[in-house]
Order: structure tokens, then sequence, then C-alpha cells
């Protein structure tokens, strides 16, 4: 159980973000739900989670891409709910095209959102994790990361740099208490794949089928309780990328 554990999700307003809301909500954690644009959704989903499962629940909106942004919500989480203990970093976005077509502002915007928001909230909640003596981050990677992906380089080139950031700062930050993993989804049903239905890979999947946003809250859920797991990176593709 999570109850009394303040978690903040980054792009918790959809997807796969609200499933991971959702999930630790129902465990009895505290919400704090990061979105950009998503107004309405965002606080629909804290509206659920304080009705559904008691807990309190805020929406902040704040572009992880940019660090004083950053700064200042996470600073603002810390004045409404005291302290965070768990960050799932799942803001993400695609800019797909083909390498030698690719436009140098989708390479960085994919890019800055992805892998630097994830440093961001990292650089920015770290010291409320290290004063607490514990904290557990969670970054969503995906099995771009792990594979490549024709047509992705700029967002296979991020997910795969969260799998070093996961992997270096479990190792800083281990001996604070902190734990750091990384779940790498396969292909999941959410707006971000609404135009992949037709991907030739979807035959690839083992089990046969895409995964829902549950299926990847689940596996969050599991490295919010895991208190010997750290550094892992924590496939949950229906067996795709194995
Ligand atoms: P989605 O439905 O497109 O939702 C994206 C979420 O990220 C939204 O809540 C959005 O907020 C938020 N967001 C985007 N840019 C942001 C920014 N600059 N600052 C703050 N929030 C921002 O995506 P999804 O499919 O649920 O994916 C969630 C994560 O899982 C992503 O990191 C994605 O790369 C990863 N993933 C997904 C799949 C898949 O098959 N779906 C597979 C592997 C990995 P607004 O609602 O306000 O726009």
């Amino acid at each position: 159980m999570l109850t009394g554990k303040t978690a903040i999700i980054t792009g918790g307003s959809r997807g796969i973000g609200a499933a991971i809301a959702y999930k630790l909500a129902s465990l009895g954690a505290n919400i704090a739900v990061i979105y950009v644009g998503s107004e309405a959704a965002a606080e629909n989903v804290c509206l659920q989670c304080r009705q559904e499962s008691g807990v309190a629940a805020r929406a902040y909106r704040c572009d992880v891409s940019d660090f004083l942004s950053v700064k200042e919500t996470v600073a603002q989480i810390k004045a409404d709910f005291g302290t965070a203990h768990i960050l799932v970093n799942n803001a993400g976005i695609t800019r797909d095209g083909l390498v030698a077509m690719m436009k140098e502002e989708d390479f960085d915007a994919v890019l800055r959102t992805n892998l630097k928001g994830a440093f961001h909230m990292i650089r920015h909640t770290a010291g409320l994790f290290i004063r607490n003596h514990e904290g557990c981050i969670i970054n969503i990677s995906s099995v771009a990361g792990l594979m490549g992906n024709a047509g992705q380089c700029n967002y296979a080139a991020s997910k795969a740099g969260l799998i070093g950031l996961t992997k270096s700062v479990a190792r800083e930050l281990a001996p604070k208490g902190i734990r750091c993993n990384a779940v790498a989804p396969g292909f999941i049903a959410t707006d971000m794949t609404g135009n992949h239905q037709e991907n030739p890979l979807l035959g690839q999947i083992p089990l046969g089928k895409m995964g829902e946003p549950k299926d990847v809250a689940e596996a969050v859920a599991y490295l919010a309780a895991a208190s010997y797991v750290t550094g892992e990176v924590l496939r949950v593709d229906g067996g795709i990328a194995m």
C-alpha cells in the first residue's frame, strides 16, 4: 500500500499516465498530475482519484521541457502536499520521420520533452527524496529505446537515453535510499498509437495483441513497491523485445 505517499505523474492527463494515476491512487497515494495542454482531462483524472480512492489529487500545468517551469511546479507541489515520494516520468511525444528528412526541430523537440523533461523532474525532486531518505523514480521508456525503430530515430534515441539516465541515477542515489527504474512498454493502445494500428510490427507481438494502459500501470505499481529493485528496465510489451 502507498497510503501517506505522494506520487507525481508527468503526462497524467491521458493514456498511460492517467492509468498510472488511477492505479497509484487505488493503492492510497496522493496524486500530483502534470499536464501541458489538456486541463479538463487532467482535472477529470484528479476528480476520479479523489472520488474513487479518497486520496488528495491536484493537477499542474507545466511543460516538462522547461527547466524553470519544472522548478516552480515542484515547489508548488511541495507547498501543496508537503513533500513527494514517487516520481513517474511518463510525459512523452513523437515527431516521427525518416532520418534523411527529419527536421532538426523535430529531433530537438522529442529529446527536450522525453529525455530532458525527465532530467528536469529528477533534478528538482531529488532534494525532496534525499531529505526523506527515500524515493522512487520510474521512467517510462519504450521498446523503441531497446530495439530502435525505423522512422523514430529521435524517439528511440530519447527512450534509450532514458535507460542510461535511469541506471546512472539508480547508482548515484542508491546510497540515499532512492531507487530508479524504467518501464519499457511495447504497443499500448492510446492517443499516441492511434495511427499505428496498421503497423506491421503488431504481427510480431508474441502475445498477439496491443497492450492496455493498465498493463503499464501494473508494472509501475510493482516498481513503486519493489524495495530491492533498482536500475531495472521492465518490459511490458507482449514479448516483442525479448
Ligand atoms: P499520450 O496519450 O500521447 O499522452 C501523452 C501525455 O504526455 C499527455 O498527458 C500529455 O499532456 C503529456 N505531455 C506531452 N508533452 C508534455 C510536456 N512537454 N510537458 C508535460 N506533459 C506533456 O501518450 P501515451 O501513449 O499515454 O504515452 C505515455 C508515455 O509512454 C510516453 O512517454 C510514451 O513515449 C511512452 N510509451 C508509449 C507507448 C504506447 O504504445 N502508447 C509505448 C512505449 C512508450 P497533455 O494531455 O496536456 O497534452
